[in-house]
């Protein structure tokens, strides 16, 4: 990989929401030239209008808040075929979204237990088809489903759940993972890349890209081909964040600075739609004295605000997905993006001190995917993560006694775990089969990561 440096100066060229951004309140449609306003609700949230960016493609007015669709809202109860998905909450979300201005949808087969294309479907069908985008993804990650059979029946089941004849934005989903032979056996050899460029030039996709998680050379590779007149990618889906953005290797060795992968893309005109702006939900949550200098800058704003704008801002992003479980998280993001106030230098420059005093704290980079569980020790992992990483960035991971905060911490550890994580499912039920550890795109060592944070409680137990 050609790691290439951008400094500050090139990055604020890049940025700015320039030529690219408009802001308006409609969805609209180039091509079709059927302009559709969306309706803005009078006295919502947003207070203003969202920001819109073009697809240089097809001329997609796309809105800068992207509605990402792996954690959809749930019922207590599942159905008999396992979907727990609350529908009539989905609903509710797709309305008000649409009715704020977003216009952006992003699925997979493989999100909410397999069942989130047919909720949207459900959806999104009730609106007319030229006033949202539907993103999905072949996500044909088990090596059952690599043959060219299995691969396609999962394209065309796509299309039946969405309930659509074509798809907006269809994505090879999570290349990297598994490294060159993967991308060979899941696209290449089987003919499925070629059988999607033909789907596009029938119409059926109308804009062909890939996610991208993972080994740096498959990407790489993928923008070589287009390089070379091989392929044309009218849109790649990055991990972007202000920790990601100069520090992902510090975060995860085998990740890859989004400063490098943007530009890769940003030099050849390709869209970037961006997954992670919060990386897992660790940027919705800082520690206190970060807090204190967001919320003194920009008081009504949320500290997610400040990573959402970041992620908007350089101008060749198309969108940024933020996965919406509850009302309040659509409610807050539309408040940043109606409209996007791109970041100032300044502001770049203190969220860049902010990710180097965030990476002193030693967090684990679970983004909440899932994709390790379920365990068959019934370990609820990304619950144990996600209570651990609160707690270091809260201040509450202090193994001093004699720190007079020592007992503070303490309290909240233990009584907080109890609450977040049902005792059977703690990190000390563990037995380090490490049948999680392969499926994590993050590559994080789980069984070790289980036993260290099962002594840090076993050492709060002790020393009281
Ligand atoms: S290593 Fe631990 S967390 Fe992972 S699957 Fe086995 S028991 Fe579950
Ligand atoms: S697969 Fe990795 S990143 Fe995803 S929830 Fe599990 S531990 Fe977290």
């Amino acid at each position: 990989m050609n790691d290439k440096h951008i400094n500050r100066r090139n990055f604020l060229n890049i940025l700015g929401g320039g030529a690219l951004a408009v802001t308006a309140a409609s969805c609209l449609r180039k091509s079709d030239g059927n302009d559709t306003p969306s309706s803005m609700a009078s006295g919502d949230p947003a207070g203003g209008e969202m920001t819109y960016r073009v697809n240089p493609n097809t001329g997609d007015k796309v809105s800068i808040l992207g509605f990402g669709c792996m954690r959809l809202p749930t019922l207590a109860t599942e159905n008999a075929d396992g979907n727990n998905i609350d529908q009539e909450a989905v609903n509710r979300q797709v309305d008000y979204a649409l009715a704020h201005g977003i216009n952006y949808f992003d699925t997979s087969p493989a999100y909410c237990k397999g069942f989130s294309e047919r909720a949207m479907g459900i959806a999104l069908s009730r609106h007319p088809r030229d006033s949202y985008f539907i993103a999905t993804k072949l996500s044909n990650f088990a090596p059952d489903t690599w043959s060219r059979k299995n691969s396609l029946a999962m394209y065309h089941n796509s299309m039946k759940e969405l309930r659509v004849d074509y798809i907006d934005y269809l994505l090879l989903h999570g290349i990297g993972m598994g490294g060159m032979d993967s991308l060979n056996g899941r696209y290449i050899d089987n003919g499925i890349l070629d059988f999607l460029v033909k789907e596009k030039e029938s119409g059926k996709i109308r804009n062909l890209g890939f996610s991208y998680h993972g080994d740096v050379e498959v990407f790489d590779y993928l923008l070589k081909m287009q390089d070379e007149g091989r392929i044309h990618w009218d849109f790649v889906q990055i991990q972007l964040n202000y920790i990601d953005w100069k520090h992902a290797k510090e975060v995860n060795p085998r990740n890859t600075n989004a400063e490098y992968l943007y530009e890769e893309l940003e030099k050849r005109g390709i869209p970037a739609v961006i997954m992670e702006p919060l990386l897992g939900g660790r940027l919705a949550q800082v520690n206190e004295h970060l807090a204190g200098k967001y919320k003194s800058l920009r008081p009504d704003d949320s500290i997610a605000s400040w990573a959402f704008r970041f992620a908007g801002t350089p101008k060749g992003v198309l969108t940024v997905l933020s996965g919406m479980t509850y009302m309040e998280h659509l409610q807050d993001n539309l408040h940043t993006y109606s409209p996007l106030e791109p970041c100032t230098d300044e502001e770049l420059v203190m969220l860049e001190n902010a990710a180097r005093e965030i990476l002193h704290f030693p967090t684990v980079p679970c983004t909440d995917c899932k994709y390790c569980m379920p365990c068959p020790y019934g370990l609820d992992i990304p619950a144990i993560f996600s209570h651990y990483n609160k707690c270091i960035n809260e201040g509450f991971v202090n193994e001093d006694t004699t720190d007079p905060a020592y007992r503070k911490a303490r309290k909240a550890f233990l009584v907080g775990y109890d609450r977040s994580v049902p005792k059977l499912r703690q990190a000390n039920h563990c037995i380090g089969c490490g049948q999680c550890k392969p499926h994590c795109p993050q590559a994080i060592d789980i069984p070790a990561r289980m036993v260290a944070i099962d002594n840090y409680v076993e050492s709060l137990k002790r020393n009281k």
